[in-house]
């Protein structure tokens, strides 16, 4: 076996970059880490200005004959790819679970099936795309989606197949290139995509994958000035450096980042339901940028609701992500929990009272906690913690639910429980948000805008918004024939 094979959860993995077609090894490696028993799980290629360059030159080789490809041809390679990753879905499965330490049955059910999706959906989108021609003074107004160039697309660690297919999907369906870097603490199964998109014939450099740390290879890719587009999902910092290094070039960017999402109780609505939603929140250790981490209910209903919450996250199994009864597995890193647990601390001294929770499990687990006696203005209320802890505070109308809900900085997601569909309408109108749900949660099509408002995010993907950003739209004005005056 190649050294540079690793063999994860039984599965062979490349711990090399992907650039034209090729393995390619960078001298430096880092060790990737599993989550679940701190087992050493790779020693990863560790890329820098070379193999970024390198893998950016790709793309844009590679980036004429692809954006030519024709539509059919391009939805073809990309359900091909999505036939791969299903005839390896319990290997991606298996390794992510390994790499990231999310539950297993999510990804066997739930997770990588969407990650087949995300390639099929925006196969058969781009054969529908279209805009219908019009007129000015009979001249025809003919709107195009141009292949951009070549991508850059940078991912997290807490969803890293589905949030970088997500990404890598619509840019190849768009007839762009692309230089994929995922997170350094759960890069296994992007390299897996590229054998996969290798065995489904897709061209060289049209995928390219570089790992590594952001500092050392993140920089010089989002600097390229051969880069057409950058997307970017991940924290609000990075989000900040990355935005001043493609200002540089006016690389347009799509950034796609944290939250501080409300979960609003209204007393009129069905509280099992609401207590539900609130337990979810705890799934994938709460490292989930959508989560609605502020539960807000209106008074009269609050001790009743966390009667049945408390009683619901009580049935919670915490425990090894690949056993089916497990619903929390482990915190990603041992800074992420270290992270968490300051949050925590910081909370309580402050004052707040935890309901449940508030101290470390073992190994890498948090407990799941929840907060209450938290002021709208402390940290633990204002900041993204990434981890399964959650806050509940009480209100007492409409106009104060809706006031706390929107007083934060971000404005990724809301969710609303409410039995009046009157308040649903008075209420969703008033949140700021990219996505609200009404009496349910995470439901997400394709063919939807996602994004967030605020420090949540800059722009829209999903369905057409996706081809808007990966594309330069174009629009073609003909004159009808025989017209002369200009006038
Ligand atoms: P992060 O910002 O630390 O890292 C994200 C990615 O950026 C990683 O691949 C990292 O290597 C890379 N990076 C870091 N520095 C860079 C640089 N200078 N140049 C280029 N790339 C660089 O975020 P994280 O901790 O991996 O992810 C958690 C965050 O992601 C949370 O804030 C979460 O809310 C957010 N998130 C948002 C969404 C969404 O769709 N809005 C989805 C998932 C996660």
């Amino acid at each position: 076996m190649s050294t540079h094979l690793t063999t994860v959860a039984g599965v062979a993995v490349d711990t090399r970059h992907f650039i034209g077609g090729e393995r390619v090894a960078s001298t430096e490696t880092f060790t990737d880490v599993s989550p679940i028993d701190g087992s050493v799980l790779a020693e990863i290629s560790r890329g820098t200005a070379m193999e970024a360059a390198a893998a950016v030159a790709a793309a844009k080789a590679a980036f004429p004959a692809w954006a030519a490809t024709p539509r059919a041809e391009r939805a073809r390679l990309l359900h091909a790819i999505a036939d791969g990753v299903e005839r390896r879905l319990e290997e991606l499965a298996l390794v992510e679970t390994t790499d990231n330490g999310a539950l297993l049955r999510s990804h066997r059910r739930g997770v990588m099936p969407r990650v087949a999706h995300n390639f099929r959906f925006f196969a058969d989108w781009l054969l529908e795309l279209d805009h219908e021609d019009f007129t000015t003074r009979g001249h025809t107004n003919h709107v195009t989606w141009d292949p951009a160039g070549p991508c850059v697309l940078i991912t997290p660690w807490n969803a890293p197949l589905m949030l970088a297919t997500w990404k890598v999907a619509p840019a190849l369906a768009a007839g762009d290139t692309v230089v994929l870097k995922p997170a350094e603490w759960s890069p296994l199964t992007a390299s897996l995509l590229a054998d996969i998109a290798t065995e489904a014939g897709l061209p060289a450099g049209v995928l390219n994958v570089v790992q590594g740390y952001g500092s050392e290879v993140g920089d010089p890719l989002t600097a390229h000035p051969d880069v057409r587009r950058i997307s970017f999902t991940g924290s609000v910092p990075t989000a900040r450096h990355i935005a001043a290094s493609a200002a540089a070039n006016l690389t347009p960017l799509s950034l796609e980042l944290g939250g501080k999402s409300p979960l609003l109780v209204f007393a009129d609505a069905d509280l099992d339901l609401a207590a539900d939603l609130a337990v979810e929140q705890y799934d994938n250790a709460g490292q989930v940028c959508l989560a609605a981490t502020r539960i807000l209910v209106e008074a009269p209903v609050a001790e009743e609701f966390t009667r049945r919450f408390t009683e619901k996250a009580a049935a919670l199994r915490q425990g090894d992500p690949r056993e089916e009864a497990t619903d929390i597995g482990p915190t990603i890193h041992p800074r992420q929990l270290e992270k968490i647990n300051g949050f925590v601390r910081r909370a309580l001294e402050a004052g707040a009272r935890a309901v449940i929770g508030g101290h470390r499990g073992a190994g890498q687990y948090y407990a799941p906690t929840l907060l209450t006696d938290v002021r709208q203005d402390s940290e633990i209320v204002q900041e993204e913690v990434f981890g399964p802890v959650l806050t509940l505070q009480t209100f007492d109308d409409e106009d104060e639910a809706v006031r706390l809900a929107n007083d934060t900085r971000f404005g990724l997601a809301a969710t609303v429980a409410t039995g009046d569909a009157d308040r649903a309408a008075r209420v969703t109108a008033r949140l700021v948000a990219g996505t609200v749900w009404v009496n349910c949660f995470f439901v997400r099509d394709l063919k939807a805008p996602f994004g967030g408002s605020r420090h949540s995010g800059v722009g829209r993907e999903g369905g057409t918004w996706s081809f808007d950003f990966y594309c330069d739209v174009k629009n073609t004005v003909t004159a009808p024939k025989g017209f002369k005056d200009h006038g």
